[in-house]
Protein backbone atom coordinates (compact mmCIF):
# COMPACT_ATOMS: atom_id res chain seq x y z
CA UNK A 1 0.00 0.00 0.00
CA UNK A 2 1.80 3.15 -0.94
CA UNK A 3 0.03 5.43 1.53
CA UNK A 4 2.33 3.45 3.92
CA UNK A 5 5.57 3.97 2.07
CA UNK A 6 5.11 7.61 3.31
CA UNK A 7 7.14 8.84 6.26
CA UNK A 8 5.62 11.42 8.32
CA UNK A 9 7.29 15.07 8.32
CA UNK A 10 6.84 17.21 11.04
CA UNK A 11 4.58 20.21 10.58
CA UNK A 12 6.98 23.07 12.30
CA UNK A 13 7.22 25.68 9.56
CA UNK A 14 10.39 25.06 7.81
CA UNK A 15 11.39 22.08 9.68
CA UNK A 16 9.79 19.28 7.12
CA UNK A 17 12.28 16.49 9.67
CA UNK A 18 10.95 13.48 8.53
CA UNK A 19 9.55 11.54 12.06
CA UNK A 20 10.27 8.59 13.90
CA UNK A 21 11.18 7.62 17.20
CA UNK A 22 9.02 9.92 19.30
CA UNK A 23 6.77 12.60 17.66
CA UNK A 24 3.99 14.67 19.37
CA UNK A 25 0.28 14.72 17.44
CA UNK A 26 -1.60 17.49 18.01
CA UNK A 27 -5.71 17.37 18.30
CA UNK A 28 -5.68 19.57 15.56
CA UNK A 29 -4.40 17.14 13.22
CA UNK A 30 -0.58 18.34 13.34
CA UNK A 31 2.46 16.64 14.22
CA UNK A 32 5.87 17.42 15.18
CA UNK A 33 9.14 16.20 15.61
CA UNK A 34 10.48 15.63 19.41
CA UNK A 35 12.97 18.83 19.22
CA UNK A 36 10.01 20.93 18.44
CA UNK A 37 7.27 19.14 20.24
CA UNK A 38 9.12 19.16 23.41
CA UNK A 39 10.41 23.15 22.52
CA UNK A 40 6.97 24.20 21.89
CA UNK A 41 4.51 22.58 23.95
CA UNK A 42 6.25 22.67 27.38
CA UNK A 43 4.87 26.71 27.57
CA UNK A 44 1.19 27.17 28.72
CA UNK A 45 -0.97 27.47 27.02
CA UNK A 46 0.34 25.25 24.24
CA UNK A 47 -0.65 26.63 20.85
CA UNK A 48 0.29 24.67 17.92
CA UNK A 49 3.10 25.95 15.88
CA UNK A 50 1.25 25.12 12.36
CA UNK A 51 -2.24 26.21 12.44
CA UNK A 52 -2.18 28.28 16.10
CA UNK A 53 -5.24 26.32 17.89
CA UNK A 54 -5.29 26.75 21.52
CA UNK A 55 -4.16 23.06 23.01
CA UNK A 56 -5.62 23.51 26.50
CA UNK A 57 -7.28 19.88 26.57
CA UNK A 58 -5.37 17.66 28.37
CA UNK A 59 -5.82 15.30 25.23
CA UNK A 60 -4.75 17.87 22.52
CA UNK A 61 -1.30 17.23 22.80
CA UNK A 62 0.11 13.35 22.33
CA UNK A 63 3.41 12.06 22.44
CA UNK A 64 3.81 9.05 20.94
CA UNK A 65 5.88 6.41 19.60
CA UNK A 66 5.98 6.15 15.85
CA UNK A 67 7.19 2.13 15.96
CA UNK A 68 5.86 0.69 19.34
CA UNK A 69 6.99 -2.37 20.62
CA UNK A 70 5.18 -5.50 19.94
CA UNK A 71 4.18 -5.98 23.50
CA UNK A 72 2.49 -2.42 23.19
CA UNK A 73 0.96 -3.19 20.06
CA UNK A 74 -0.22 -6.66 21.80
CA UNK A 75 -1.98 -4.75 24.64
CA UNK A 76 -3.05 -1.07 23.91
CA UNK A 77 -6.49 -2.02 22.94
CA UNK A 78 -7.07 -5.05 24.62
CA UNK A 79 -10.63 -5.15 26.53
CA UNK A 80 -12.51 -2.22 24.55
CA UNK A 81 -14.98 -2.81 22.26
CA UNK A 82 -14.89 -3.84 18.61
CA UNK A 83 -16.45 -0.70 17.64
CA UNK A 84 -14.23 1.60 20.08
CA UNK A 85 -11.14 -0.73 18.66
CA UNK A 86 -12.67 0.34 14.45
CA UNK A 87 -13.46 3.48 15.79
CA UNK A 88 -9.50 4.84 17.35
CA UNK A 89 -8.15 2.76 13.97
CA UNK A 90 -10.39 5.16 12.04
CA UNK A 91 -9.37 8.29 13.37
CA UNK A 92 -5.68 7.20 13.29
CA UNK A 93 -6.20 6.74 9.46
CA UNK A 94 -7.88 10.15 9.09
CA UNK A 95 -4.70 11.63 10.68
CA UNK A 96 -2.16 9.96 8.19
CA UNK A 97 -4.43 10.59 5.64
CA UNK A 98 -5.24 14.38 6.15
CA UNK A 99 -1.13 14.45 6.96
CA UNK A 100 -0.62 12.74 3.56
CA UNK A 101 -2.70 14.86 1.19
CA UNK A 102 -1.43 18.13 3.21
CA UNK A 103 1.79 17.38 1.39
CA UNK A 104 0.70 16.48 -2.04
CA UNK A 105 2.00 13.31 -1.77
CA UNK A 106 0.16 9.96 -3.24
CA UNK A 107 -3.39 11.03 -4.00
CA UNK A 108 -2.46 13.48 -7.13
CA UNK A 109 -1.61 10.11 -9.27
CA UNK A 110 -5.31 8.19 -7.98
CA UNK A 111 -7.83 7.68 -11.14
ZN1 LIG B 1 10.66 19.76 13.74
ZN1 LIG C 1 -2.42 22.57 14.42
Amino acid sequence: MALCDYSLLCNFPKCRTKLSGFAWATACSHIFCDQHGSGEFSRTPAICPACSSALSGKLDIVRTELAPSEQYKAMVLVGLRPETILDISHRALAFWTYQVCSAYICFSSRG
